[in-house]
């Protein structure tokens, strides 16, 4: 396929649902990836799917709440009805199930300032579904295990959990089964001119009619050679697994580390936030704050051995909310990134969104705040 009619470049989870979107609507799509699909932060994730509680990026003021941003509830919660609508028919088309199961977190509160917060968001949280309560009696059995070094617990249901990995082998399985084609090809050169798009490396050259940008954090490795800088950054994360206790874990803690036993029965342990770099080293500095942090909400979990330490990258815009639309006068290279924190929340929706931009030829969105020309500064 050396002219077709759409290129997604990136087999990450945006990548993913944009080409099975576009192809549902009747493109003819080649996704192409320099490795296999979901080999980075979309198939290392934590994958929780989870739309009221606030997440990482942001300006301060955000990452300081509780809450989910303003400008960032709409998406999510529409996003999140999307997974709970779309995953029974997504495992059953694919056959491949990707652990999709809630599981009750229990908010760590360490501070008065939190418990105010909580106070105010706990009737929002259990009007929208979110059963939610506060538990401020050291008494009421919750988990011997979590040290009382809080000053209450707030216990939310409702939250989702998947395995982000077996999540993107099932969206990439409906890809195939709707006709999306796949290549390993790692983009060197992309260029736009009067003879139309270019997409080579030193073994190929397509020219597709458009071409949608979802490399996630390398997004600006092929923008800025057609002139064009977009404020994505790569804001690693560092995240462990442990060995399980004898008895399970049944909640999600959430408190200054996210610690959670998922279906491979392990304990995950996440995450850090480093500088904006692409150093995919394993550092013992985050190895050390996880395991710090984690023991502060269980003590004894400083005994777990640890069987896993990976390492992979947001792509992260200032606002933490997704960068998406055309990035062209003529409307044939467009960019679906910046999942930040919360992309495989977002991943169906983003997919969507775009698909409906492209197929109207318009660069509005259904969504305030994700339009990808707030970000580009040249
Ligand atoms: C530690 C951590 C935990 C997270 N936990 C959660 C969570 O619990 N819930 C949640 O919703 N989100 C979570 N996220 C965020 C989520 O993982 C990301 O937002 C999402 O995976 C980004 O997807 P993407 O498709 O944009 O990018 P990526 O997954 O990075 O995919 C980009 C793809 O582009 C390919 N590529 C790059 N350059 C080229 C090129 N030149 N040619 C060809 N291919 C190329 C890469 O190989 C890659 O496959 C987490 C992220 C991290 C780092």
């Amino acid at each position: 396929m050396n002219n077709p009619e759409i290129v997604v470049i990136g087999a990450g989870v945006f990548g993913l649902s944009t080409s099975y979107n576009l192809s549902l609507n009747g493109y003819e799509v080649l996704l192409i990836d320099k490795s296999f699909p979901a080999s980075e932060a979309s198939g290392k994730a934590m994958g929780r799917l989870d739309p009221i509680l606030g997440g990482v990026g942001s300006t301060l003021e955000k990452a300081n709440s509780l809450g989910r941003p303003d400008d960032q509830k709409e998406l999510s919660e529409e996003s999140f009805k999307l997974h709970l609508n779309n995953h029974k028919d997504l495992i059953k088309s694919s056959m491949i199930d990707y652990d999709f199961q809630s599981i009750p977190t229990l908010q760590i509160i360490h501070s008065e300032n939190e418990l105010t917060q909580l106070i105010d968001l706990i009737p929002e949280w259990n009007q929208k579904g979110f059963n939610s309560k506060i538990i401020t009696d050291q008494n009421e059995f919750i988990d011997s295990r979590i040290s009382n070094n809080h000053i209450g617990l707030v216990l939310i249901n409702g939250v989702v959990f998947l395995d982000s990995f077996k999540f993107c082998q099932s969206l990439f399985k409906t890809c195939e089964i709707s006709g999306v084609k796949f290549e390993n090809f790692d983009v060197t050169t992309f260029s736009n001119t009067k003879n139309g798009i270019e997409i080579r490396n030193k073994d190929h050259i397509i020219r597709p009619k458009k071409v949608v940008i979802s490399t996630g954090p390398w997004t600006n490795f092929l923008t800025e050679q057609i002139g064009v800088s977009i404020d994505i950054k790569p804001l690693k994360g560092e995240m462990l697994k442990v060995e399980p206790f004898n008895e399970p874990l049944e909640f999600h803690l959430h408190g200054k580390v996210s610690i959670c036993q998922k279906l491979d029965n392990l304990l995950w342990i996440g995450a850090t936030k480093s500088n904006y770099t692409f150093n995919s080293k394993k550092t013992k500095t985050a190895q050390d704050e996880l395991i710090h942090l984690a023991s502060e909400i269980i003590p004894e979990i400083i005994n777990n051995k640890i069987v896993d330490h990976s390492v992979c990258f947001r792509p992260m815009t200032p606002d933490a909310m997704p960068a998406i639309g055309p990035i062209d006068a003529g409307k044939n290279i467009w960019i679906a990134s910046g999942g930040g924190g919360w992309g495989i929340l977002h991943s169906f929706n983003i997919g969507q969104e775009i698909t409906r931009m492209i197929k109207k030829n318009t660069d509005i969105s259904r969504f305030s705040g994700i339009n990808v020309k707030r970000l580009i500064y040249n």
